[in-house]
């Protein structure tokens, strides 16, 4: 009888190759690891997601990402169920709009010119953990790699099956795209639309592609109502949509960072496997931003890789503490400001249109020029000097 011969070996196997596998791989790639790229659909490939992109990934990703950039974004047109519509501009971008297909695209050939063997249409089904690595089943074959990256989304099976303790919830949300040709762009040339009365305690959104419109809803916080309901609302109140045949949304979840992800069984890091992106919750829980923290966190898990190959001293689980400080300190916020947002959509819908200083200053934030923390303290000054400022005209005219 003839031996099975033994599963091909890597420094490092990745399973997902939509931003943060890819990334993850590119990184490690171009470092002189022997990287393996799993996806089990073939790139390009449709993603439902806005594909909103807030200008500040700049800082980090090489500038040859402009090639897929489909519009630069100036201001968000506002309102509040299809009405009081109020526009916000800034003077500089503040986001990219791309496509998925090919921004995710670029990204995985990036990552295949840098070194990385990319198995497309191959599905990681199984896990086995070794005592110096990770044995990995696809629907094609089996691996051997000293270190897992889990980069598999939203509905990550290398969280499922490897961080089983990991119980955290994701929100629901629908997206449809509306091919628009050369007609012009809604809501206007470099701007984007939010609603913050669509939905009981989330947003409805239209991201402008250079030939599609995103439309889409999500629900933020508390229990989901019927998101097609939502959505089929949306359409109905938002003047702007009026003429257009809106094709049926596909539905996705967001799994949002919640104060909850902080905790211990919630870690990134077990024996030789890490998370990263989606698969681990990155997305900002104020308005599910996740490309750009998928990115990033490929980037902190590829470092914290790399550091543990060339130094003894170090660890896979300085990823998690450098995610901790850098990410989550940043989300611990957000959430504070989400909380009180789709508490009192409509109310913050007003103060957003009095206090513009604000949003321009949350601007400042997706342009990298602020955190989410020095936004919060600021925002909270300038609230209160404008209360301040309101009783003494109270009293002096008294
Ligand atoms: C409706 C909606 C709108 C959104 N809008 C925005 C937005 O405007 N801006 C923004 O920043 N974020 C947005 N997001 C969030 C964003 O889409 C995600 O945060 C981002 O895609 C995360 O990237 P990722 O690489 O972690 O995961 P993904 O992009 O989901 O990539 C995971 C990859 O893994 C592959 N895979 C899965 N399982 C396996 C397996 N078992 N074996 C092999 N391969 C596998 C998948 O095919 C996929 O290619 C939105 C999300 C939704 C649902």
């Amino acid at each position: 009888m003839q031996a099975l011969a033994d599963p091909k070996s890597y420094d490092v196997l990745v399973v997902g190759m939509g931003p943060a596998g890819a990334t993850a791989a590119y990184e490690l790639s171009r470092a002189g690891m022997s990287v393996l790229g799993l996806e089990k659909q073939s790139h390009p490939r449709y993603k439902v997601c806005g594909g909103g992109l807030s200008v500040r990934i700049d800082q980090i990703l090489e500038s040859d990402f402009k090639a897929v950039v489909e519009h630069t974004i100036y201001g968000v047109q506002f309102t509040y169920a299809g009405e009081e519509p109020f526009l916000i501009e800034s003077p500089s971008p503040i986001a990219y709009m791309v496509m998925r297909d090919r921004f995710d695209y670029l990204l995985v050939e990036k990552a295949r010119r840098a070194g990385t063997e990319v198995h497309e249409d191959e599905q990681a089904v199984g896990f086995v953990q070794l005592p110096d690595g990770v044995e990995v089943i696809t629907d094609k074959g089996r691996y051997r790699t000293k270190v897992l990256i889990g980069a598999d989304g939203a509905n990550s099976i290398v969280a499922q099956r490897l961080f089983p303790q990991r119980r955290l919830g994701k929100r629901p949300s629908l997206e449809s795209e509306i091919g628009i040709g050369q007609a012009p762009v809604y809501p206007g040339e470099g701007k984007v639309l939010i609603d913050l009365g669509a939905t009981e305690r989330g947003y409805a959104w239209i991201f402008p592609k250079k030939e599609r419109l995103s439309i889409g809803v999500a629900e933020f916080r508390g229990r989901a109502s019927s998101p097609k309901g939502v959505f089929d609302r949306f359409i109905r109140d938002e003047k702007g949509l009026a003429s257009m045949t809106v094709p049926r949304p596909a539905g996705h979840p967001l799994p949002l960072y919640s104060t909850r992800d902080m905790a211990e069984p919630n870690g990134l890091v077990r024996h030789r496997a890490l998370l990263v992106g989606d698969a681990g919750h990155l997305v900002d829980p104020l308005f599910g931003e996740g490309i750009y923290y998928a990115v990033r966190s490929g980037q902190m898990a590829a470092a914290s890789v790399l550091g543990s190959f060339h130094d003894r001293r170090r660890s896979l689980l300085d990823y998690e503490l450098a995610v901790m400080r850098e990410i989550y300190a940043e989300f611990r916020v957000a959430s504070r400001v989400a909380r009180i947002v789709y508490t009192f959509p409509r109310l913050c819908h007003r103060l957003m249109h009095r206090y513009q200083e604000v949003i321009n200053l949350y601007y400042e934030v997706l342009q990298g020029r602020e955190t989410y923390q020095t936004f919060f303290r600021k925002a909270k000054g300038v609230v209160k000097a404008s209360f301040r400022e309101l009783l003494r005209e109270t009293f002096s005219l008294g």
